[in-house]
């Protein structure tokens, strides 16, 4: 079966409006030789900066995502997006339950299981994050802990095409830090979550929903996590903030046979 690998770039609490202009523009002209159906770009600038990447990836091959969202349709939440909104700005994408809003803003199994299904009853696509932290995975929970992440988050989500949802195997320990998964590390939990999905959804839905890697990806690491069977794609922080790493990244994603 043949999967189309999607690198996305989640860019944090950084860049400008100007510099997400100049970003996307010089993304743009990197990537251009990349033929369609190849690999899939994505990049996840701050709310503030969305409107603008939308604007100039429009009609380009790269997708736009938000950060996060809030599951509510509108309403009295102060400081809150709604699908709605990213779906107006231009998103086609939005992160959940990325380890950072887990640790920093209290998001819980719950409530990226709210957000997930207020994306997909938007026709958005949850990049649903997950992954086991440094304690976890010393205590020897890891497995626990990614199958309670991941039948807590996916309860009761309804979709039948594998394009609706994205899941990102990020473990805690790798983000940011450096240190990346080994290739077998990145390889073990994906196809565990696969078998999981396989019990969720159906087995052809699981075969074709994308899971991807994150976690100090960079232009150095990303072949040999591609060439992992059950990884579809990479979630980038440190190196998408970059040009050059970032289009270095989705180069070396290239496409898979599977
Ligand atoms: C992330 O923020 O999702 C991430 C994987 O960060 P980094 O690539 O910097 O480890």
């Amino acid at each position: 079966m043949s999967q189309t690998p999607l690198i996305v770039g989640n860019w944090k609490m950084h860049k400008t409006i100007q510099e997400t202009e100049e970003f996307c523009l010089g993304l743009k002209k990197e990537i251009d030789g990349i033929r369609s159906g190849q690999v899939e770009v994505a990049v996840a600038p701050p709310f503030t900066a969305l409107a603008a990447a939308a604007r100039l990836l429009k009609n380009s091959s790269i997708s736009v995502s938000a950060q996060d969202v809030f599951w509510a349709e509108s309403g009295a939440y102060t400081g809150e997006v709604s699908p709605k909104m990213l779906r107006d700005v231009g998103c086609r994408y939005a992160i959940i339950g990325h380890s950072e809003r887990r640790q920093f803003f209290h998001e819980t199994d719950d409530s990226v299981n709210k957000k997930a299904a207020a994306l997909i009853t938007e026709k958005l696509i949850p990049i649903f994050c997950l992954g086991e932290t440094l304690a976890e995975r010393r205590e020897g929970i890891t497995f626990t802990v990614v199958e309670r992440q991941t039948r807590q988050g996916l309860k009761g989500l309804a979709i039948t095409d594998p394009q609706d949802l994205v899941i990102a195997y990020e473990p805690v320990w790798a983000i940011g830090t450096g240190q990346t998964a080994t290739p077998q590390q990145a390889q073990e939990i994906p196809a565990f979550i696969r078998k999981l999905l396989q019990e969720h959804f159906s087995p052809e839905m699981s075969r074709g929903l994308r899971i991807l890697y994150g976690g100090s990806v960079k232009p150095e690491n990303i072949a040999e996590l591609m060439a992992m069977d059950d990884v579809d794609g990479a979630l980038v922080g440190g190196a998408s903030l970059n040009v050059k790493s970032f289009s270095a990244i989705v180069r070396g994603a290239g496409p898979k046979e599977k």
